[in-house]
């Protein structure tokens, strides 16, 4: 399976940051490699990445979308803007959403059904706080992730994060067997529901990942690439982690 190295630019990237996304493009196209590359810059520059990068190797996402297509939602934007603005994924459920937004699974659930309706891969975040983790719960939260925040249409434009929150922006990382155990959990989960579909769903890990500690992850069983926060920024760094997957 080839391996998906997402980057999330959350709410970083002005005019001048176009050209860190033409330099990813530009190492990539050098060398033609093995994984699928996406940038998910804030909505105000996909657009313009989606023009400046066009018929290239580097696929464009949202960061989010409403539920509905359209109407009285100020400040809100639609997955089929976000398609016609020229992106082919959203990310849907990021912790920051979940926790900033008071975005429930339901509400993830609609969100990543409104991407499907506009014809966009829905990149579907679940992960443990530190909390959970501590007391053991982890396997189960996600679980209720899963099962709350996955529609039941195409498996096919599906896509997992695993990001367990106390991981995201802290520079940890949970080990490389606790890494494997929740992957292992997942992938069986996806499985049980779609069948043999599932076992073709991507399931990235996110979360601090970094040049230094990329290629042992993704590495590690049913990890099928990385979304990737703070070291996508730089082309330099997220290139290193394309290379990981073996996309350079
Ligand atoms: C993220 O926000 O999706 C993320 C993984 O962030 P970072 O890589 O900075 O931890």
């Amino acid at each position: 399976m080839r391996k998906l190295i997402a980057g999330n630019w959350k709410m970083n990237g002005l005019t001048a940051d176009i050209a860190e996304a033409r330099a990813v493009a530009a190492g990539l196209a050098a060398a033609g490699g093995k994984a699928d590359v996406m940038i998910c810059p804030p909505a105000t520059l996909i657009a313009r990445l989606a023009s400046a990068l066009e018929n290239g190797p580097v696929a464009i996402g949202g960061q989010d979308c409403h539920a509905e297509a359209a109407g009285a939602h100020t400040g809100d934007i639609s997955a089929e803007m976000l398609a016609d603005a020229g992106a082919s994924a959203v990310i849907v459920g990021h912790s920051e959403r979940r926790t900033d937004h008071n975005e429930d699974d339901a509400t993830v659930r609609a969100k990543a059904e409104a991407a499907h309706r506009a014809g966009l891969l829905a990149i579907i975040c679940v992960g443990e706080t530190e909390e959970e983790r501590l007391r053991g719960a982890a396997a189960d939260v996600v679980t209720a992730q899963l099962s709350g925040s996955i529609p039941d249409g195409d498996p096919g434009r599906i896509v997992i994060a695993y990001e367990p929150v106390w991981a995201i922006g802290t520079g940890r990382t949970p080990t490389g067997d606790d890494i494997a155990e929740m992957h292992h959990h997942i992938h069986r989960h996806l499985c049980d529901r779609f069948g043999s579909a599932g076992e073709e769903i991507r399931i990235l890990y996110g979360g601090s990942m970094k040049p230094s500690n990329a290629a042992e992850i993704l590495a590690i069983a049913h990890v099928g690439g990385g979304l990737v926060g703070g070291a996508s920024l730089k082309a330099k760094d997220f290139l290193a982690i394309v290379g990981a997957a073996g996309g350079l």
